[in-house]
């Protein structure tokens, strides 16, 4: 444990969640498995827990420094943050967001559950002043698909200081980027289904906290609700992360390079990302961020233009979801709840492939 203290995280990715002891397998086994044999071991029923899950839990909340909670997909982990809250708390929501959880939080708001405050969370001042009375500080860091960064010190600082529980969405960042937890966050949720697992071949979602009693109700709704991950999942997901450092690294450069060349063409109005020195959320990204990701949005002219560019190209993925070793592109505005987003905007999810073919993809379809 004290040795695991001292590694780089790049060294946590690989050596977290593994099986110790004399003649166990270097890697966990998938347990495919709904009961076990009474006593022996603190595995009971299929959906109250199981080994693949726990090795990848052990990576994961090593990597986050807390302790992780494996779930059926991101929304699942989202939704379970959601339930340990009283009926009608307040709870404050980015008005940018990734869409399934604008969608969750407003239908539970439609039937009572929850009282909803919409903040822009790139304003702290603005955020901060609807803290008063809320039961929970829901954030997103960069946003989904807009890159906004949040003041997650100042923001973190203003939660826990008036007793507010706070939520971090990391999947845009990951742990190797930024780590909420250490900056007073209560839980950090993600969609494993993206950089985590990396491969875009699995869905599954976490959630990270360091508080036992707030563990032990997230645990509880993953029981009781049955969200429960794959065993096969987890052991994908697990596998995944292992790279996830390599792979961050290598989609990281290619996004930086692909930002600024997107920037100087003459068909692009506008790019958000931000390792690009003029943009918005720049210098709190260097602040509290080691990286800045591999994920960037771009604007042509109109939904068309957008479709046509995405329709010229051969390298290029037109598909949804993101953090995949694949670039994928998707214009967000066709999406239910992302209306409100340009048009013609593209949320581009950069690979790991060369960069210069990357580009020469974007450049041949950009006109
Ligand atoms: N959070 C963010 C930022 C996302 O982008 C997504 C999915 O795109 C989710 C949560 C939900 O995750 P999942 O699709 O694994 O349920």
């Amino acid at each position: 444990m004290s040795q695991r203290a001292e590694q780089r995280i790049e060294t946590v990715a690989v050596t977290a969640g593994r099986p110790a002891g004399p003649g166990a397998p270097l890697t966990p086994p998938v347990v495919l498995n709904s009961t076990y044999r009474s006593g022996g071991s603190s595995y009971s029923y299929g959906r109250n827990g199981n080994p693949t899950w726990s090795a990848f839990e052990a990576a994961l909340g090593a990597l986050e420094g807390g302790h992780a909670i494996a779930f059926a997909s991101g929304m699942a982990a989202v939704a379970a943050v959601i339930e340990t809250l009283p009926v009608g708390a307040a709870v404050i929501v980015p008005r940018s967001a990734y869409t399934g959880t604008r969608l969750l939080f407003a239908d539970l708001q439609s039937r009572g559950r929850i009282e909803l405050r919409a903040v822009d969370i790139s304003d702290t001042q603005a955020t901060v002043a609807a803290l008063d009375g809320a039961a929970l500080l829901w954030i997103e860091s960069p946003t989904n698909p807009l890159l906004e960064v949040a003041d997650l010190p100042a923001l973190l600082t203003a939660a826990s200081d008036r007793g507010i529980l706070s939520v971090v969405d990391n999947t845009f960042a990951t742990p190797m980027l930024q780590r909420p937890l250490a900056l007073g966050a209560g839980v950090v949720v993600h969609s494993a289904t993206k950089y985590l697992g990396g491969h875009s071949d699995l869905l599954m979602g976490a959630a990270v906290t360091r508080d036992e009693a707030l563990r032990e109700r997230l645990l509880q709704r993953r029981t009781l609700h049955g969200a429960i991950p794959g065993a096969m999942e987890s052991w994908l997901a697990l596998r995944g992360l292992r790279t996830l450092p390599l792979r961050l690294e290598r989609a990281q450069f290619n996004a930086g390079v692909l930002a600024a060349r997107l920037r100087e063409h003459a068909a692009v109005d506008l790019v958000r990302y931000p390792g690009l020195k003029d943009d918005p959320g720049h210098d709190r990204a260097c602040g509290q961020m080691s990286g800045f990701g591999a994920m960037l949005a771009f604007e042509v002219a109109d939904a068309d233009t957008a479709d046509a560019l995405t329709a010229r190209l051969t390298l290029i993925m037109d598909a949804t979801s993101l953090g995949g070793v694949e670039t994928t592109i998707d214009r967000r505005n066709k999406w239910a709840g992302d209306e409100n987003v340009h048009p013609g905007l593209l949320r581009l999810s950069v690979g790991v492939e060369h960069v210069e073919d990357i580009w020469a993809d974007l450049a041949q379809a950009l006109f």
